[in-house]
């Protein structure tokens, strides 16, 4: 008997639509140069972006955190997961998003899930998403009850279009959720215009700052500061897995947002609370990030540097504003080859293709972080060069 057979087919099947992943293993510390399977190479695929995953004080406050509160809490955050480090948290958390109160959740994906299912309650509410939102606010969507509502990516034309149709004029309660920064094409949302239109028609805004944490805006706070936007939108969503480096997300908005989450939201009331030494750690990250505003300069210098050089050598980088740089190849295969072909020159950067991005579309994603030295960059510029040129993409 073999009632698990059918998973060789679609094994296959990922295999010949270029689909099939086979994880690369670090065996260092997340490094801008990291030891990878067997290999020391130039890693432009973390959202390591501050180099919080390795910083000396960060992971004294987890070492001592740990001697304090022990490895976890085996408990939920209702029951007795909250400690006091928990607690600190969310309201410096809430200082850095500039809003009244936040709420820590198990991941950033298990915020807009949690968000999304906890809010949109009925098939008469609306749930308005950009088509290049990230997959968690996709499962957000389906785990709600409301009626979906896509718009095209950054279109604020078809975005007032869907606004205006009837059925969601007459909605009970409307909520449209976009990335800051978006995770694939590292464009940034049009913030003011959505809330211009959110205001007029009267629609709760949520942001995903995933990836604009700890990046874009004054002292790295996100999208809503940078467009000094403070108190215009309702929800901002974070991740402690990228800038911060460990692992958890956030929703930052008022305290009854945080007060009736708390009460509701399925994934945060039915799975475990974070161990303290992660809740410390993303504390003493906080800390760094204002104390050391010279990384997140490094990483916008970084960032300049390593686009022009890939737009001179004549790779299309796509409309990236942010750390997150696209170098468009067009094809499956010819992007996993020259991913690979990279990597045996001492360069990591992950190829991206369909689903993920649309046909057509593929590509290598890169990311800078402020760790990375220009001799680096260098370095991966020539390899890129170097592939590029053997696969005719440029
Ligand atoms: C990475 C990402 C998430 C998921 O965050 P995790 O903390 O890794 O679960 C959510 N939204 C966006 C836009 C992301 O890029």
């Amino acid at each position: 008997m073999n009632t698990l057979g059918f998973l060789e087919d679609e094994i296959k099947t990922l295999k010949q639509e270029n689909r099939f992943i086979q994880p690369r293993v670090l065996q260092s510390a997340q490094g801008p140069v990291a030891m990878i399977d067997g290999k020391k190479v130039v890693n432009l695929t973390s959202n390591n972006y501050l180099c919080l995953a390795n910083h000396p004080k960060v992971k004294a406050a987890a070492i001592k955190a740990t001697e304090q509160f022990g490895i976890g809490t085996a408990a939920v955050r209702t029951i007795i997961g909250t400690t006091s480090l928990h607690e600190e948290l969310e309201t410096k958390l809430a200082e850095f998003k500039g809003t009244e109160a936040s709420l820590v959740i198990q991941s950033g994906f298990t915020s807009n899930v949690a968000v999304c299912q906890s809010l949109m309650t009925s098939p008469e509410d609306v749930l308005i998403s950009d088509e290049l939102n990230h997959a968690s606010i996709i499962d957000g969507g389906r785990l709600s009850k409301a009626k979906k509502k896509v718009y095209r990516h950054n279109d604020m034309a078809h975005l007032k279009e869907i606004l205006e149709q009837p059925e969601v004029r007459a909605a009970r309660r409307k909520m449209l959720v976009t990335d800051g920064v978006f995770s694939m094409d590292g464009d940034i949302a049009l913030l003011p215009e959505i809330v211009e239109l959110c205001k007029k028609y009267d629609v709760v805004s949520m942001v995903d700052d995933a990836h604009a944490s700890g990046v874009l805006g004054p002292q790295g706070r996100g999208t809503v500061a940078h467009y000094n936007l403070k108190g215009h939108v309702d929800i901002q969503i974070g991740t402690l897995s990228k800038a911060f480096a460990t692992i958890g997300g956030y929703a930052a908005g008022s305290l009854n947002l945080k007060q009736y989450m708390q009460s509701v939201a399925r994934p945060f009331l039915f799975s475990s609370s974070h161990p303290p030494a992660v809740i410390a750690s993303c504390i003493a990250g906080l800390d760094v990030i204002y104390n050391e505003p010279e990384l997140i300069q490094k990483l916008w210098d970084n960032t300049k540097f390593f686009k022009e050089e890939l737009k001179k050598a004549g790779f299309d980088t796509g409309h990236s504003q942010t750390p997150i740089t696209p170098v468009m190849v067009g094809d499956s295969k010819k992007a996993h080859a020259l991913s690979q072909m990279l990597f045996n020159e001492g360069v990591f950067a992950l190829s991206i293709v369909f689903p993920t991005v649309p046909l057509g579309k593929e590509r290598l994603r890169t990311i800078v972080t402020a760790g990375h030295e220009i001799k680096d960059l260098e370095f991966a510029v020539a390899a890129f060069k170097k592939c590029g040129k053997e696969l005719g993409i440029i």
